[in-house]
């Protein structure tokens, strides 16, 4: 069962990633934007706090060398699809830290795929923990960026639930292995329709 309060947890939901022309394209992800809109639409009604990733690379950040360049700093193909943007974020580039309290919306830049290769990034999640919340993991890829963010939240012993009609991976023959792990460390798995209901409890005090 689903307990509250929420923190929506929104990885790499970029352009590069989403449009089929992007640099870095997971497959099929085109089909998970109507459920990332009604996640973020959900979010904001309900003052939800969602924490946001964003690859924001530069041309000499080792991840190039796995990957093709993707996500480069000031590109169209860095910035979030329109059904998660959100033009009142706080963006913290990767060496920028939080000053005062936690906003609604926190897009957390990073130069790794890994969001906990922010070294603020494990401090930043122990302050949302503070109200045993349920972090809601969506976006891109399964494989990679969820699985680093859903694995270091667990590693935490946070409580988690990842939505299985919102994130898709690299290698789909990979993704469902993954959940079921994840599922086995006591994650929940979740639809969409699940979560943005009316009586899921989101209070959130920031
Ligand atoms: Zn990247």
């Amino acid at each position: 069962m689903l307990e509250g309060p929420l923190v929506f947890v929104d990885i790499d939901t970029q352009r590069d990633f989403l449009e089929e022309s992007g640099a870095l394209y997971v497959p099929s992800s085109l089909s998970i934007l109507p459920n990332l809109a009604r996640l973020t639409r959900f979010a904001e009604r309900r003052g939800i706090p969602v924490v946001a990733t964003a690859c924001c690379h530069s041309a000499d950040d080792p991840e190039l060398s796995q990957f093709p360049p993707h996500c480069m700093a000031g590109t169209a193909g860095q910035a979030r699809v329109a059904a998660t943007a959100c033009p009142d974020s706080v963006i913290l580039g990767a060496d920028a830290r939080l000053e005062g309290p936690l906003p609604r919306h926190l897009t957390l830049q990073k130069h790794s795929f890994d969001v906990f290769s922010r070294p603020d990034t494990g401090a930043l999640i122990a302050r949302y923990d503070e109200r045993k919340p349920t972090f809601v993991v969506y976006g891109v890829a399964t494989d990679y960026c969820v699985r680093a963010a859903v694995e270091g939240l667990l590693a935490r012993q946070c409580r988690v639930a990842v939505v299985v009609d919102a994130v898709r991976a690299i290698d789909p023959d990979a993704e469902s292995a993954l959940l079921e792990d994840w599922a086995r460390r006591g994650t929940l798995l979740v639809v969409t329709d699940a979560i943005c209901s009316e009586t899921v409890p989101v209070d959130f005090e920031h």
